[in-house]
C-alpha cells in the first residue's frame, strides 16, 4: 500500500506537536487527547495505528465504521471510537451499539432517540454536543443561542450522559474566534470536554483549552476529495 506513509512517524510527530502546544499554554499534555480520525483510510492503517500504541480513534459515517472495527474493537478492548459525522436516527442504534462517543448530537429527536435507546441497550456511549458556531446554515450543530436550553434538554430530561461540547469552524474564518466561543459555553455550562481542532488548527485549538484533538490528514495522509454522499 502507500509505502512512503509511516503512521508510527507521524503519530509521534503529532504528539509532539500536542505537547509543544500544551507546554505553551501552561496546560499539561496529558489532558489533550488525540482522536486519531481515520475516515475514508483502510483498516490496515488503523490496525498500524494500534500497533504504535495508539488507542483513540475517529470516524464520520456509521456504516463505514461497521465494516472497519468490530474486529478490530474484538482484537483491542481497549480501543475507543469516537463519531465525528452527522447521526441519523435510523441509525442510532447501531451508532450507540458500536461507538464510545457520539460528538454530533444536535437536536431534540436525535437526544430522544438516544435516550431511547440507551435505556434499551444499557449501553451509554458519552455525548458531545456540536455547536454551529459560524451559524452555517448547511452545517450541523446547534446554535449558539440555543446551546444552553439544549444542554439542559439533553441533561435534565433524557438523562444523556453529556461530557463535551464539539465545533468544526467555517473553513474561511480564524479558528480562534470559534474555539473560544465553544470554551467559554463550556464553562458556563460545566461541561468538561472540547472537541475542537483538526490537522490545520490543532495546536491553537489547544491554546483554547481543547480536551480532543481530531486529526486525520497529519496521521493518514490526504483523503480523496468529499463526495456528497448521504451522512451518517
Ligand atoms: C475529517 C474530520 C477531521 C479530521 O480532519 P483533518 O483535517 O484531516 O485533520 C476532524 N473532525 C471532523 C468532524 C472531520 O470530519
Amino acid at each position: 500500500m502507500t509505502s512512503e506513509l509511516d503512521i508510527d512517524a507521524n503519530l509521534a510527530a503529532v504528539q509532539a506537536r500536542i505537547r509543544d502546544a500544551a507546554r505553551a499554554a501552561g496546560r499539561n499534555a496529558a489532558d489533550v487527547t488525540l482522536v486519531a480520525v481515520a475516515k475514508t483510510k483502510p483498516a490496515e492503517l488503523a490496525r498500524a495505528a494500534i500497533a504504535a500504541g495508539h488507542r483513540v480513534f475517529g470516524e464520520n459515517r456509521v456504516q463505514e465504521a461497521e465494516g472497519k472495527w468490530p474486529g478490530i474493537k474484538a482484537d483491542h478492548p481497549g480501543v475507543i471510537l469516537h463519531l465525528l459525522g452527522p447521526l441519523q436516527r435510523n441509525k442510532v442504534r447501531r451508532a450507540v451499539q458500536l461507538f464510545d462517543v457520539i460528538e454530533t448530537v444536535d437536536r431534540d429527536r436525535l437526544a430522544r432517540a438516544l435516550a431511547e435507546e440507551m435505556t434499551r441497550s444499557g449501553r451509554r456511549p458519552d455525548c458531545y454536543v456540536q455547536v454551529n458556531t459560524g451559524e452555517e446554515p448547511q452545517k450541523a450543530g446547534v446554535p449558539p443561542r440555543e446551546v444552553d436550553a439544549f444542554l439542559r434538554l439533553c441533561r435534565r430530561d433524557y438523562d444523556l450522559p453529556v461530557r463535551g461540547l464539539m465545533c468544526i469552524p467555517p473553513i474561511d474564518e480564524e479558528s480562534a474566534l470559534h474555539f473560544a466561543l465553544l470554551a467559554e459555553i463550556a464553562r458556563r455550562n460545566q461541561i468538561p470536554c472540547l472537541s475542537m481542532g483538526m490537522t490545520a488548527d490543532f495546536e491553537t485549538a489547544i491554546r483554547f483549552g481543547a480536551t480532543h484533538v481530531r486529526v486525520g490528514t497529519a496521521i493518514f495522509g490526504e483523503r480523496p476529495p468529499l463526495v456528497p454522499a448521504a451522512s451518517g
